[in-house]
């Protein structure tokens, strides 16, 4: 078959904040840079993050990077790679001015500089008073973010392929990766996009569950690309669910909302969350509040005549304060839950949110994988940024505002690298028959309509299995049948009916395809949960309730061959100064 070729000196796969953050980078160096998307960039769902992005700028309160490094490495419950997580708060005071520099309009304080509101698990000193580091737009500081990146871009002339789907990396004998195929959607033309580096940064797979904060796009595509080339990926069992998605729904109501004063209450009105973490309070990280919000609901103080919800109040903040500051979950509070946060409190329950694990990178970007029980060795000519890479700093459970941050600086870190790539890889390799051969044949899989259940149908049995077997609390009875379930769901992937009468055919193949990711990546969760026999940070085992550092401080491998599990250890030494040893963590 003859496909049309194009050839960039880089490949970046994702147009969300991670992804534009590095191919800015790539054209600020005069690199011939694509970017392929399968939506328009702005739509990705980086634009969807509202309370804003963490930096020790000590605007309203005092700050240094190092309690922000602090909070990250306990938040994480200590699974954090320690390297990574300094690198990543010593640089986001300077990529904050820098962003502002490209156009962000945060919000100000009546000084003038940026104004910072409180998130979850933040400190000063080390556990003590609550700090206030998270930068903000409003709440609308990642459609600011998306946008201010994507002008540069264009005016540094990265080369876009608006809505094309990478299907597969393309990786020859030697293990080298030479870029991708990808599917022009509108058409169904395909295209070989040759690169000497290329950059997954395709975001997280929220859809692997039913109700959540994420958007239809958020299907792991490029952690199931990584997964078909025998890369493993890493700390999957980690799933964060944030604690106040519209109850029912899912739409997301930022932390910023109880960073701004907002608290919780039950059934009794009683103001819970004093219980589970005296200190911290509504403002503990967030796999703390989520466990609390699902005891709450367990133990019958839920509200509403099915006792499924808690309520979130902000109706005792003055009205401009919610106008000004949270006008975004305001709207949002009104047109799903029918009550305007001014007056009433919102109904909300804890929703899917955000994956800590991904395609292992180190902190310049590169795709790292254990060569045979050895030490790591990069992937040549690939990288990976943002919700889909596991670096990790976001270890077993992410803080609030650390997410826009890690986009921003990995992203930038892995431009950088890919730079230094080129310069010392100089020549394209030529592509040999046989990597595209092997890509084509899965696709060819997908050319025919099949006879069984809908890939819909299919796709709405995976989400729900997920969450009834593998949710906020688990055991090993529930998440051995979980992966049994999933693996019957895989075995049917391949008779799954394609056309649906309402949809053109192109874009059920599409969605087949995503589905085929969301397979992949659900059993890599599920078998990941399964094997971890401790409790640490968002997974919870109710016959496992202990942290157990001797057994578990260290990263999981999952690899699709096999369904096999390796592990690695975490980098607990930072780059220049103490480490923080893993202590009890209370909030
Ligand atoms: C509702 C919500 C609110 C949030 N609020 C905050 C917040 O306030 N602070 C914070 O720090 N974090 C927040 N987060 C988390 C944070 O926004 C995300 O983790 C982060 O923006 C992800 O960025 P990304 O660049 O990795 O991916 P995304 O922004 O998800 O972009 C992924 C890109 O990959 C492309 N893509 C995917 N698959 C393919 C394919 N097969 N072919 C071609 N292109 C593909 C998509 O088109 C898209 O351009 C929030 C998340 C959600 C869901």
């Amino acid at each position: 078959m003859n496909i049309a070729r194009r050839r960039f000196d880089c490949l970046v796969i994702g147009a969300g904040g991670g992804g534009l953050r590095a191919a800015l980078q790539l054209a600020q160096a005069e690199a011939h840079v694509a970017v392929v998307s399968k939506v328009f960039p702005t739509r990705s769902h980086t634009v969807a993050a509202q309370g804003g992005m963490n930096a020790a700028l000590g605007n309203v309160l005092p700050d240094n990077w190092l309690w922000h490094m602090y909070d990250t490495v306990k938040g994480g419950d200590y699974l954090g790679d320690q390297d990574a997580i300094e690198y990543m708060c010593q640089a986001a005071p300077r990529l904050v001015i820098e962003l502002e520099h490209y156009g962000v309009p945060f919000t100000r304080l009546p000084s003038g500089r940026i104004y910072q509101r409180k998130f979850g698990g933040q400190s000063q000193n080390f556990g003590g008073e609550q700090a206030a580091r998270t930068c903000a737009a409003a709440d609308r500081t990642g459609h600011a973010i998306l946008h201010a990146l994507y002008q540069q871009n264009i005016r540094a002339r990265t080369h876009f392929f608006d809505e094309y789907f990478a299907v597969d990396l393309l990786r020859d004998q030697d293990g080298y990766v030479l870029g991708a195929l990808v599917l022009e959607i509108e058409t169904g033309e395909l295209l070989i996009i040759e690169a000497r580096t290329t950059l997954i940064a395709t975001g997280g797979a929220g859809r692997i569950y039913r109700t959540g904060t994420n958007a239809l796009i958020n299907t792991g595509d490029g952690m199931a690309m990584a997964l078909r080339t025998g890369i493993p990926l890493e700390d999957m069992e980690f799933i964060q669910f944030h604690p106040t998605g519209i109850a029912g729904f899912g739409m997301l109501i930022t932390e910023g909302a109880r960073g701004e004063g907002g608290y919780l209450v039950n059934a009794d009105g009683e103001r819970f969350m004093e219980r589970y973490a005296p200190h911290a309070k509504d403002l503990a990280s967030r796999d703390v509040v989520s466990r609390a919000i699902a005891i709450e609901l367990r133990e019958g103080r839920g509200c509403g005549p099915r006792k499924d919800h808690v309520l979130l109040k902000l109706d005792h903040l003055p009205a401009d304060i919610i106008k000004n500051r949270l006008p975004g979950i305001r709207e949002t509070a009104m047109r799903f839950a029918h009550v305007d946060p001014v007056e009433k409190p919102i109904p909300v329950s804890p929703s899917l949110h955000y994956m800590m694990g991904g395609i292992p990178t180190n902190r310049f970007g590169q795709v790292v994988v254990p060569e045979h029980h050895g030490p790591e060795e990069p992937v040549p000519g690939l990288y990976a940024a943002g919700e889909c890479a596991c670096v990790s700093i976001h270890g077993a459970n992410r803080l609030g505002g650390n997410s826009l941050l890690d986009i921003v600086v990995f992203g930038r870190a892995a431009g950088e690298h890919m730079v230094q790539y080129l310069s010392e890889n100089p020549y394209h390799r030529p592509l040999d028959a046989e990597s595209v051969d092997r890509v084509m044949q899965r696709l060819a899989r997908w050319d025919r309509k099949g006879e069984g259940e809908s890939v819909d149908a299919l796709g709405d049995e995976l989400r729900r299995t997920m969450e009834e077997y593998c949710g906020v609390f688990r055991t090993q009875e529930v998440l051995d049948e979980g992966v049994h379930k999933i693996v019957a769901i895989g075995q049917r992937l391949s008779d799954v009916r394609l056309k649906d009468h309402s949809r053109v055919f192109n874009t059920a193949r599409i969605e087949a395809l995503e589905l085929e990711n969301l397979v992949d990546v659900a059993t890599a969760t599920v078998v990941s949960a399964a094997a971890r026999t401790e409790s640490r940070g968002a997974h919870s085992r109710e016959d496992y309730p202990q942290r157990d550092d001797l057994k578990w401080l260290r990263h999981s491998l999952f690899y699709r061959a096999g369904r096999r599990m390796d592990y690695k250890p975490v980098r607990m030494k930072p780059l220049t100064v103490d480490s923080f040893p893993p202590k009890q963590r209370v909030y």
